[in-house]
């Protein structure tokens, strides 16, 4: 059976969906909501067992490695772990090399990496209407454990994965360490940074967007300077269809470092534009698209992005609306709030780029989270028991200007261009009583430091928190140290401590009395094989916010 043939139940409970989003969306956004997911052949739910994809494969049948895209785990919950694989014996190719039947897929938990101590085990059908990828939520789990899991098609077994359950919510955890990765255009360097970040000691890994980028990929695969005709010519065109954005997950999987840093540790993952189209906003699209039409796109672009992460089931898209902003505890040493600066927020304003703040940009009806992300950010503020509350997103949160003497441009994409919404959330974490905020931030392919102030015009004001923004993996290619901006943005903006244009990640400690970044720079990505460096050390102390050389 083919996977457009949805059964008649799976039509019929999608019918409620459907009448909710009329009500919610109107009539335009309805037809685009419908278009799109008819374009698609969806369905509002994961098909059952026997459902949807009747016919099933013999797993034996499978003469070639499946398990070629790796294994991955995320969003560490502190009674379940998310664990995540893709069939593909052939994965350049649009069916992966298998028919269009589902696959049941043995799983496995293990306290120990030979698997002599199973704990759990299971089976979950890969469906060829999700591309054949494996969403496996285990549990029930005790808390703050460390487990190897690995995955079975047939004879074949893939590579083990390591994952950890978060501490229970109520406990007095001492420390927590994660690392920070952005920007990963697969075209403009190795992923040395992921090499090197898959050995770190962190106890789970913050994705804040740029997974992959949707511009065409030649067949030397760019700086990368393969031999001519190394990768196939499909990868050569952007990223427009399901079929296009599926490849090209495979494409960034395809390599080996990116593999072993999600074999390592979990991920915790948001997206920002590209992986669906640069500097979108909503539903309105970077080029002259009608929005109905770029809906569709975006309906493409968000279900290949859940089927190849480690996304549980709350972020299964529908048509092309996906709810990926979420909270995460660490025991009561952190609360994460995860968010979501693409899909809801309002066009940028002036046209985008750098431009003077003005009437436009400064309107209060203008948003970047969108009113309801907005409302649940600080009212789980008001609710938070956590030492720490982390707001991993995208865009950078700082005032950043780009000139001494004012007025000084700032970026429309960013929060600066959004000054309103920055301000109500400031000023909603500031009612929530929170003392110790830190916001993770990607998109900018340099490492910066800031300070947050209540303020950004005053450097007397109040210090609410830190950002810390992490350099590109390879987007940009080799950077430098010290980009040419680097003397006017320092001297521009008091409030920001540390910038380096070098790639590479960030890898941040939280304690009871302090909290460290660590800035870690490769000095090339276009050749495989550069070392490690610490180009900057931080620390921020609970109850007086503010970086500090370490
Ligand atoms: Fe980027
Ligand atoms: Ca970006």
């Amino acid at each position: 059976m083919t996977p457009a043939k949805q059964p008649a139940q799976s039509q019929s409970s999608h019918a409620p969906e459907l009448r909710a989003a009329a009500r919610h969306l109107g009539r335009r956004r309805f037809l685009t909501v419908t278009g799109a997911a008819a374009a698609l052949a969806f369905s509002v739910n994961l098909p059952t067992a026997g459902a949807a994809s009747a016919a099933e494969l013999d797993a034996a049948r499978i003469t070639d490695d499946p398990f070629t895209l790796g294994v991955a785990s995320g969003d560490p919950q502190s009674d379940s772990v998310l664990l995540w694989t893709r069939l593909a014996p052939a994965p350049y190719q649009a069916d992966s090399g298998l028919p269009p039947q589902r696959v049941e897929v043995g799983w496995e938990l293990a306290l120990d990496e030979r698997f002599r101590r199973v704990v759990r085990r299971g089976t979950a059908t890969a469906h060829p209407e999700f591309h054949h990828t494996v969403h496996v939520e285990a549990g029930p789990l005790p808390p703050g454990q460390v487990y190897f899991y690995r995955f079975r098609a047939g004879s074949w077994i893939s590579p083990v994965g390591r994952t950890r359950t978060a501490p229970s919510p109520y406990s007095r955890v001492s420390d927590l360490t994660f690392g920070l990765v952005s920007c990963q255009k697969y075209d403009e360097g190795y992923y040395t940074a992921y090499k090197h970040l898959a050995q770190e000691d962190v106890d789970v890994v913050f994705h804040l967007g740029d997974y992959l980028y949707e511009y065409a990929v030649n067949a030397t695969g760019g700086s990368r300077a393969y031999p001519a005709g190394t990768l196939p010519g499909l990868f050569n065109r952007e990223t427009v269809t399901l079929e296009d954005y599926r490849l090209r997950y495979a494409l960034y999987k395809s390599d080996p470092d990116l593999r072993a840093a999600h074999a390592a540790h979990p991920f915790v993952v948001t997206w920002d534009d590209h992986e669906t189209e640069n500097n979108y906003a909503d539903d309105t699209p970077e080029n002259s698209v009608p929005p109905e039409e770029f809906l569709i796109r975006r309906a493409a672009a968000y279900r290949a992005y859940w089927e190849n992460m480690p996304l549980r089931r709350p972020q299964l898209p529908d048509g092309p609306d996906l709810k990926l902003y979420r909270r995460l505890h660490w025991g009561r040493l952190a609360q994460f709030d995860v968010l979501d600066t693409r899909q809801y927020r309002s066009n940028q304003a002036y046209g985008d780029g750098w431009q003077y703040s003005g009437p436009e940009s400064e309107d209060p009806s203008r948003t970047l989270t969108g009113d309801a992300q907005e409302r649940w950010l600080v009212n789980g503020w008001h609710r938070s028991n956590a030492l720490w509350n982390v707001v991993p997103q995208q865009v950078t949160f700082a005032r950043r200007y780009n000139s001494t003497t004012l007025p000084s441009q700032v970026s429309m994409d960013s929060w600066d261009g959004y000054p309103a919404s920055r301000d109500r959330v400031l000023a909603g974490a500031q009612a929530a009583g929170i003392e110790n905020l830190m916001v993770l931030t990607g998109d900018v392919h340099v490492s910066y430091g800031f300070d947050i102030k209540r303020d950004f015009d005053d450097p007397r004001s109040r210090t609410l928190g830190t950002e810390i923004v992490t350099t590109s993996v390879t987007s940009g290619r080799d950077g430098s140290e010290k980009p040419s901006n680097w003397d006017t943005l320092m001297a521009a903006n008091p409030h920001l401590k540390f910038f380096n244009g070098r790639r590479g990640y960030a890898k941040v400690s939280l304690g009871r009395d302090l909290a460290r970044a660590d800035f870690k720079t490769v000095s090339h990505v276009t050749t495989q094989g550069a070392p490690l460096t610490t180009a900057g050390s931080f620390v921020t102390e609970v109850g007086e916010q503010g970086l500090k050389p370490a």
